[in-house]
Parts: structure tokens; sequence; C-alpha cells
């Protein structure tokens, strides 16, 4: 049996399997695993909503706080025209998080303390997609404009959450992009089979309707540098994102076939997205055995993508131990579970282990290519009463063959980019962009999403990308830009 483990919380809690497609059929495809969920199936979970005095998916749950019961009840009513008013009124994107978000919501739903939460995340789905199905999304665009200039740097749910926000208050907003497309691990890093991309092009091209000016392909730092911006603009938003990948020093990285799990799962992206005609070498899994080095959601998605490239083994390893199957006294409700969970990917195949870890990459019989790990299980022990570290048991060493291993250790932080320095920002010890309470680094520069607060979540990145909008907004009415252009933010002013 395949047994799960969270130690992100990326993945929406395991659900019936009637909601995916049969695992032989989705295998063949990178489409949609879930399926729409039936109008009966749906009116039979919202009966359950409870329309609770004290919403604890609202307050507690939702970092966008989606008035839920109301939203649920107007579903269930089959007022889908208001239910769509009430979830566009928080939520920039419903579309995104209707596909991704693990439904913090549904953790700390009152009826999730006894039996199954009421399917918020799978309503919201209903709505937004009831929504663009009957012309009921359109372009919003400002009456007047502010006179207010923002480039935001990074188009992920973050930076996008941002210039959506600043360009329906009447911002003239630039996002500048370093990759093709917009859409950061929206569209590079989550597999097609959770989150399909013409979702993302949809939502783009309303956005470009707004008056929202997409720059893909230019790498902020290289391609422009910070005079140029303070130039062309009153604020700056830095939405980079933490993307330092964690590797994985021991003896033998070097050999061909070892990847870094976001290079792994950017490359099928650009190939099902029509960027790249065929993937870069040594990026098919078909017909090898491979091995996923870290046992969390990214890994999970590379599991996914292994199998359906035709990979004849997957095994997927982690170093922490496999969660508990149900809340332990120290993770109560309404917090969310930290629990075993099984992902799509998991219920497709592979073996998974816990409490492994890797100690060599060995080389296989074509000389500079891998093909095998060398592993050990661990123990966690706590040495002179510090915090517990993972210690190879001695006798539990073994092989595992491998033509292939994705690391998928996390990240460490925001990439090195000269633009700091430039404009002035400093770094926090965890490698990220320190930030004042009003979301600004520095004079006239603001922080959105991952980049300031870690890796975290899609409907984080946008509940956050909101706040930093709001932060520029009230920057601006106190007159930030003008006191800049006086002479009275030094730093900028010496750029
Ligand atoms: C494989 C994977 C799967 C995930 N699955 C889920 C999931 O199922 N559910 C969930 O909720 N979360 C998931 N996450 C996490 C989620 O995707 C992130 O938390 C979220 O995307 C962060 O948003 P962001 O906008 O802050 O940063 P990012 O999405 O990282 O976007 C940052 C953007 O900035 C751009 N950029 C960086 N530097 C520059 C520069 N100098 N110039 C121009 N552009 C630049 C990057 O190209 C990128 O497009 C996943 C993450 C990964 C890696």
């Amino acid at each position: 049996m395949t047994r799960c483990n969270t130690p992100t919380e990326m993945e929406p809690a395991s659900r019936p399997h009637n909601k995916y497609r049969p695992v032989a059929e989705r295998l063949e495809d990178f489409r949609p695993v879930e399926k729409r969920a039936a109008p009966e199936e749906l009116r039979d979970g919202l009966r359950r909503c409870q329309d609770c005095g004290i919403p604890f998916c609202h307050a507690v749950g939702c970092p966008l706080g989606n008035a839920i019961p109301e939203m649920n009840l107007h579903a269930l009513a089959g007022r889908w025209e208001r239910a769509l008013a009430t979830l566009l009124a928080t939520s920039p994107f419903p579309e995104f998080t209707a596909r991704v978000c693990p439904a913090l919501c549904e953790g700390s739903c009152v009826q999730g303390m006894h039996e199954e939460p009421t399917p918020i995340r799978q309503t919201e789905k209903e709505i937004i997609e009831r929504g663009f199905a009957s012309g009921w999304i359109k372009p919003l665009i400002p009456e007047r404009r502010l006179g207010l200039k923002v480039a935001v740097v990074g188009a992920g749910p973050s930076g996008l959450a941002t210039a959506w926000r600043l360009s329906r208050a009447g911002a003239q907003v630039t996002l500048y992009e370093s990759a093709a497309k917009p859409g950061g691990f929206l569209r590079y890093g989550i597999p097609d089979f959770k989150l399909e991309k013409e979702v993302l092009d949809r939502r783009m091209e309303l956005m470009a309707e707004e008056g929202v000016k997409f720059e893909c392909g230019v790498d902020v730092g290289l391609d422009i540098g910070a005079r140029l911006l303070k130039k062309r603009f009153d604020a700056v938003v830095l939405a980079v994102g933490s993307r330092k990948k964690r590797d994985l020093v021991v003896p033998g990285r070097e050999l061909a076939g070892i990847h870094f799990a976001t290079d792994y799962l950017s490359a099928q992206n650009r190939l099902l997205g029509g960027e790249i005609k065929v993937l870069p070498p040594g990026f098919s899994a078909r017909g090898r055995r491979a091995v996923v080095v870290g046992g969390g959601d990214t890994g999970s998605d590379c599991l996914g993508t292994a199998l359906r490239q035709g990979a004849k083994s997957v095994a997927q390893f982690e170093i922490m131990p496999d969660p508990p199957p149900t809340r332990t006294p120290a993770n109560p409700w309404p917090e969310w579970p930290r629990i075993h969970r099984d992902s799509s990917s998991h219920e497709e195949g592979g073996e998974r282990r816990w409490n492994i870890t890797t100690l060599e990459f060995l080389p296989g019989d074509v000389p500079g290519r891998l093909g095998a790990l060398r592993c050990a299980e661990v123990e966690w022990l706590a040495k002179d009463g510090g915090r517990p570290a993972p210690v190879p048991r001695p006798g539990t060493e073994f092989i595992q063959p491998a033509e292939m291993a994705m690391l998928a250790m996390g990240f460490t932080g925001v990439e090195d980019n000269i633009l700091y320095r430039e404009l002035g920002v400093a770094l926090t010890p965890a490698g990220l962009l320190a930030r004042n309470p009003d979301q600004s680094v520095a004079d006239g520069v603001f922080a959105a999403g991952d980049a300031a607060k870690g890796p975290s979540l899609v409907v984080r990145a946008m509940a956050d990308g909101l706040e930093t909008a709001k932060a520029v907004l009230a920057w601006h009415a106190a007159g930030g830009a003008k006191k800049e252009k006086a002479g009275v933010s030094p730093r900028l002013a010496s750029v």
C-alpha cells in the first residue's frame, strides 16, 4: 500500500475516488485528474454546511477571508450569480485555488470535526466555472486612473494578485516576468494534471483587457536595472518567489540524470504548453527507474509526471517520519490537520518510504551517468537537549537502482539578484526579502508572496499580493511618490 507524508500542505485532503478519473485512463494523458462534481453530490455536501455563527472556515482557515457560509448557501439555493459575487468580493482568482488549494478552510470546517467537511473547494470551482461559462466574468476597467505607475516584478500568483488589485484601483501596472509566459509555479511547476494552463491564459487575457501590461521574457536585474525601473515607475513590487533550490550535496551529485524537481516539472509543462518541441535530453523517465528525493507535494508531482512519461518504476523517499493518520493532541481542530495524506499521484503507483536518507549517488554501466542511490534508514535523535536530527541506523543501508533522480527538497530563499543591492533591499537570515510591517523593503519598493514570506501556498501568495497592493495604494495616498521625487527618499534618489 502506498502511504503519504505531508511535510508541506499543498495537496488537497484525500477525496473520495469517484471525484477522480480512473487511474488507467488518466495515466494516458496530462489532462486534469479531478472530475467536475456531480450536482447532487455537491448539493448533499453543501446541505451539511451549518452556516456557523463563528465560521472558522472563513476566519481561521481561508487566508483570503472568503465568506464561505454565505457563498455555500447561495450555491445550495441555486443563486449562482450571487454566490459568484460573494466569492469575488475577496478572491481575485478563484479558478486557481479551486484546483490547487489544499483547502485550509475545509481543515477548520466545524462539520469536519467528526465527518467529511463541507466540499468548499469544489463548490468554489462550480461557482467560478459557471461564472465563466455564463459570461458573468468581464474585464473591469477603472473609470479614472490614479497617476500611479507601478512595476511588479514576477508574474506568479502573488505578483498577479498585486497587479490585479492595483490596476483595478486605477494604477498603471507593468508586470515583468523572466519566463516566456506569466504564472510562476502555477504554469511552470504545478503539472497540467492538477491545473490545466488554459485556466491561466483565460485570466491573463482578462487582466490584459483591464490594462495590465505584461512584459514577459524580461529578467529584471539583468535586462532592466534598478535605475531604469525607478525612472519609469513610482513604485516597484518584488514578487520574485522563493526559488533558490535546496541541493543534496553528497558524493556523485555531478552524475548525469540528477535533476532539480522544478527543472524537471517545468520542462514537461513547457512541452505541453508548446514552448519546446521535445524534452531536453535526460528529462524523460520513459523506460527508466526513477527516484524522487523528497516526500512532499512537489515530489508527488514528479511521481505523477514520471508515471505519465512511462517510467519503469518510481520510488519516493522522504527523510521525515510518516505523519499520523489522525490529529494528535498537539494539533487540535481548527488548526490545519498535519496528518498522513494521499495525493492523486500516489494512487497511481510508485513506492513510498519515510525516514530515508540518501548517502551517495552511484554511477551505472554508462560512465558519468547515474545508476543507483546508496541510502539508509534514519532515526531522529536529539543530542544534548537540541532539536532532533536524522541519524543513519547501522545495518539499514541499501542500494536503490535508478537511472534518474529528481531532487524535491524545497527552497532556501530568493535567487541571487544584483537588483536587491541596487534598490537597498536587505535579506533575512532565511534568504528572503526583509520586509517592514507596511510590506515595504525600501522606499517605494515593496515585496509580496513567497519572496517575503517563504515557500508556501498559492492562496497565501494571492492574499499577500492583495495586502501588498493595499500598502502601495496607502503609500501613494500618503504622497509617497511625490515625496520621493522631492528628494525625501535618499536611498532611492541615489540609485
Ligand atoms: C512543483 C510545485 C507544486 C506546487 N503545488 C502547489 C499546490 O498544489 N497548491 C498550492 O497552493 N501551492 C503549490 N505550490 C506552491 C506555490 O506554487 C507557491 O507558493 C506560489 O506559486 C508562490 O507564488 P509567488 O508569486 O510568490 O512566486 P512564484 O510562483 O515563484 O512566482 C515568482 C515569479 O517571479 C519570476 N521572477 C523571479 N525573478 C525574476 C526577475 N528577476 N525578473 C522577472 N521575473 C522574475 C519567476 O519567473 C516567477 O514567474 C507548488 C510549488 C511547486 C514548486
